[in-house]
């Protein structure tokens, strides 16, 4: 098939982008003299030096049904920004998704799923089932709930092509696109092998929660994983192992008058925030554009009630975050050591802090290698191009903050992609380009039917 969707339009919508990678991309395809589509394809070749298998062939876009159900999204374009803007104004905080999942629930049926039901936890499930009862069963995954409190005003302002309201793309988008998606598809008449399960998952901004819960505990075994929760042009194939830690440091206190001589809680968190940053850290990890990683921050610090005394209580936090186990757990004992020879020295009170259930199980992780060669990852990799979304960092990458970290450290193929193109996300002015909800949406109808494979 023959995509419609311009380079100029993908120009406009990243048009604001900061990013460098961008300019570069398109000084290499706007003055190409091939086809945007085809000029990809050979540069992504050439650039990668290997290959990759893949599930998508150009011929299941040109396939007449799947034609028909991309093209129900450009027809549909005003219809899926107003439930854009109705969704994104319904508040749901992390546990408070309750309004959101009753949208989710009515909303389903009549998309054509089936056994639409919510589990304990409040993820919302929905089925679409393939003709093969041993095909693959692949679950896609869109978070209800974000950072924000409800109290917080969610009022979507509409202004040249772009939407405004805290959480409007993270996850917003990922689920209008994806209910948008996968009913096309059901829509279209598009028969699949596999099966196509919804889920609109709740607590992804609580550690994890929702998916955890999905994995471990119901009947729900997918082959394979994929979180819509990043903003379009990014494929993620790992899972960043996150710590948090607080540190605590107590004395009885005493007034600045006598406190001469003393042992200090602030100084002891001074001694332990600096022992800290000297820790030695690996090299930074090749590959992940802006962020680097490993790394260790401090994010909040505090302490004392009075300004003329010494503290009974002074803390900081930390915040660890690399790509492998061994690495957080070598730097987890370390910081921890650091800590708490603090303490000692300034002889005071010591306790740390780590909030029960943070940890997600990573024990079965596969090599980085072998993430990277799931047909999952180069099929999602091959359909962005195919549809002319640039990508916003170096794709694929070795990263992961979403609710498909949980199927990666199970050891089951897992990414996550996104539906439209968003920007500032955790962030009150949060804003997303309205008119991307076509290429994210395409992008998840290809994926799904590339991944489920068709049938007759
Ligand atoms: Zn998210």
């Amino acid at each position: 098939m023959a995509t419609d969707v311009g380079v100029w339009d993908a120009v406009r919508w990243f048009g604001s982008m900061k990013v460098g990678i961008f300019s570069i991309s398109f000084s290499w395809i706007l003055p190409g003299v091939c086809l945007p589509s085809v000029c990809l394809f050979v540069m992504a070749g050439v650039l990668s030096g290997q290959s990759f298998p893949t599930k998508f062939h150009t011929s299941i876009a040109d396939d007449a049904r799947v034609t028909s159900a991309l093209r129900s999204i450009e027809q549909r374009r005003g219809e899926l920004i107003q439930e854009w803007i109705r969704l994104a104004e319904i508040p749901a905080e992390p546990g408070g998704e309750q309004a959101r999942a009753q949208y989710a629930r009515e909303r389903l049926p009549a998309s054509g799923f089936t056994d639409v039901r919510t589990d304990e936890i409040g993820n919302v499930i929905a089925e679409l089932h393939g003709t093969d009862p041993h095909g693959p069963v692949i679950a896609f995954a869109a978070h209800m709930d974000m950072v924000f409190a409800a109290s917080v005003p969610r009022k979507v302002r509409r202004e040249n092509g772009k939407l405004y309201c805290p959480g409007i793309g993270d996850d917003t988008s990922g689920l209008v696109s994806l209910i948008a998606a996968l009913e096309a598809v059901h829509q279209a008449g598009i028969k699949l092998h596999g099966t196509l399960v919804l889920v609109a998952s709740v607590q992804e901004e609580r550690r994890l929660q929702g998916t955890r819960y999905l994995l471990a505990k119901s009947e729900i075994h997918p082959d394979m994983f994929v979180a819509i929760d990043t903003p379009l042009g990014e494929v993620w194939y790992g899972a960043l192992r996150v710590t948090r830690l607080k540190f605590n440091y107590t004395s009885p206190g005493s007034h600045t008058l006598t406190s001469r001589g003393k042992p200090s809680p602030a100084r002891a968190v001074a001694l332990a925030i600096e022992q800290l940053y000297e820790i030695p850290l690996p090299p930074v990890e090749p590959g992940l554009g802006v962020w680097k990683v490993p790394v260790i921050n401090v994010g909040m610090l505090g302490g004392g009630t009075a300004p003329n005394a010494i503290p009974q209580e002074a803390w900081f936090t930390v915040d660890l975050r690399s790509q492998d186990a061994s690495t957080q757990e070598r730097l987890e004992l370390e910081v921890l050591r650091g800590a708490k020879a603090a303490a000692e020295k300034e002889g005071v009170g010591f306790r740390m802090e780590k909030p029960s259930g943070e940890d997600v199980d990573y024990s079965k992780v596969r090599s980085r290698e072998a993430r990277r060669a799931d047909p999952l990852v180069q099929t999602a990799l091959d359909i962005q191009r195919y549809l002319n979304i640039p990508s916003v960092q170096p794709a694929p990458l070795d990263i992961g903050s979403t609710d498909a970290n949980v199927a990666v450290g199970m050891g089951i193929p897992g990414i996550a992609i996104g539906g439209p193109y968003y920007e500032r996300q955790h962030a009150l002015d949060e804003v997303a380009e309205e008119s991307s909800i076509i290429p994210g949406t395409k992008m998840l109808i290809l994926l799904a039917v590339s991944l489920a494979e068709l049938a007759d």
